[in-house]
């Protein structure tokens, strides 16, 4: 679904925003938290995502250190504001409907929860970006694989 030129703006802007000054940097004790590395090539993005959950599964506090093109690090810094308060299964839901909506594929939830990151969008006509937009999300996505292994 295209999105409204207007709108298109004001989610670029943020974009913008999101990669010249990234939230939630910064890392945690390697024993309090599960640490997650990943890395992108092809383009030479790479991210450290440190997260902390709740015994539920739901994230209780998340930050990242990386380097990379605006678009990897913009993504990462909307996806640390985009999970908090989420519960598991708003996460799991969430991280299926970015990776349609940036494959170009139609999403399963609404497209107002996905709010700035259908900017992302973008990228579906670059195969080569949705490797950056999606370096984080498949981050976080091992950190809760590796999570629910340990809670078993
Ligand atoms: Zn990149």
């Amino acid at each position: 679904m295209a999105l409204p030129d207007d709108l298109r703006e004001l989610y670029q802007q943020v974009i913008l925003d999101h990669s010249r000054s990234p939230r939630n940097q910064g890392r945690f004790s390697a024993d309090s938290c599960i640490h997650v590395h990943g890395d992108n090539p092809s383009c030479g993005d790479e991210i450290d995502l440190y997260v902390r959950f709740n015994d539920d599964g739901s994230i209780r506090e998340l930050k990242f250190e990386g380097q990379g093109c605006a678009i990897s690090q913009a993504s990462a810094s909307m996806m640390t504001e985009k999970i908090q308060g989420l519960s598991q299964e708003q996460i799991v839901g969430l991280i299926q409907d970015l990776k349609h909506t940036v494959l170009g594929q139609v999403p399963i939830l609404k497209p107002e929860t996905l709010g700035e990151l259908q900017l992302l969008e973008g990228v579906q006509k670059f195969p080569q970006r949705v490797r950056c937009a999606l370096l984080s999300w498949n981050a976080l996505e091992q950190a809760m694989k590796i999570k629910a292994n340990r809670a078993d």
